[in-house]
């Protein structure tokens, strides 16, 4: 092996490596599933093994439309013969599994990307599909302009609160409801079908883990989560878990304002025996994070390691506003 493919094998490996650390991360649970893309090398005396990421599915939610997940993230696929919707092709290795899944059930291209919030895990890749208009909810563009890693989109187009796109007949609509994770979180929504896209707000029986709280907006991720719960749903796809039970959703729904009540409920306490003093409430930030529970939750993933983290960053959300 020359040199320079030798070093874009150690890449791939460590990219490759680094998302099973990522996805175990992410997911509620380990998958068993056997692995497509292992990556060993045998040039490191074995000490890194073999990374294996599980294979990517594609599943028909309605007539036309996939749920694609892989890489541990998951996308929206609406097919027509005019041309195909996906949301957050995340980076270009993914997004080739994407394009190589679609091409399974469609010879029509990708021709636009909706990309669900601003975070770079979710909007590298588009340049696999050279034909996609690529649109994001216009607080990306601000953000995009501070990456300093490079695989950030061009934006196409940007919307403020709604934007509605026509797949073959299908009504794709776009929600901004606030921020929710990130600054620019968008809702997916199909009316007809009632399927819904959530940015990275939830997963299934688990708490985000404590290294991706500070990127979220928690009064504004529960005001969104109760938001689209009223919504018809028969499917609810999440960024990082491959389920799509609206039960997932609701559960979370539960989470987010039990959290929201015990946090309020001790800030609102502080303050009175402060006599009315918003200062009352800035010791909290020393106390609660270690005193809170919600021993319900306590048999959700992340909940050991991350809900003092919840904790704070719902107190900070409630107290000072983000
Ligand atoms: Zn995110």
């Amino acid at each position: 092996m020359d040199r320079r493919l030798l070093a874009m094998a150690a890449l791939v490996a460590v990219f490759s490596i680094s998302l099973v650390a990522y996805g175990a991360r992410h997911m509620a649970t380990g998958s068993e599933a056997s692995a497509s893309l292992a990556v060993s090398s045998s040039d490191d005396g074995g000490a890194s093994g073999q990374a294996q990421i599980p294979p990517p599915t594609m599943t028909m939610l309605a007539d036309g439309v996939y749920h694609y997940f892989g890489f541990f993230t998951g996308s929206l696929v609406v097919i027509s013969d005019d041309g195909v919707l996906v949301t957050d092709p995340s980076n270009p290795m993914r997004a080739q599994s994407l394009k190589d899944e679609i091409a399974k059930v469609t010879d029509a291209p990708v021709t636009t990307i909706a990309l669900t919030h601003e975070h770079f895990d979710h909007v590298g890749g588009t340049g696999v599909f050279p034909e996609a208009t690529v649109i994001c909810h216009r607080n990306c563009v601000a953000t995009f302009a501070l990456s300093s890693l490079g695989d950030v989109p061009t934006v196409d187009r940007t919307f403020d609160d709604m934007m509605e796109v026509e797949v073959g007949g299908k009504a794709v609509q776009l929600h901004y409801l606030g921020p929710g994770d990130g600054a620019a979180t968008t809702i997916v929504y199909m009316p007809q079908e009632q399927i819904v896209v959530t940015s990275d707000m939830y997963e299934p029986r688990a708490l985000t883990h404590k290294n991706w709280v500070d990127d979220k907006h928690y009064v504004g991720t529960r005001r969104i989560l109760n938001e689209i719960s009223t919504w018809p749903i028969t499917h609810a796809i999440n960024a990082h878990s491959p389920g799509t039970d609206p039960v997932d959703l609701m559960e979370n729904v539960g989470y987010y304002n039990d959290l929201y009540d015990a946090v309020k409920a001790e800030v609102d306490a502080a303050i009175a025996a402060a006599g009315g003093a918003p200062f009352g409430a800035y010791s909290l930030f020393d106390t609660l994070p270690q005193t809170l529970e919600l021993p319900q939750y306590s048999d959700w993933a992340n909940y050991d390691t991350s809900f003092p983290r919840h904790v704070e960053r719902m107190l900070l959300s409630i107290y000072h506003g983000d």
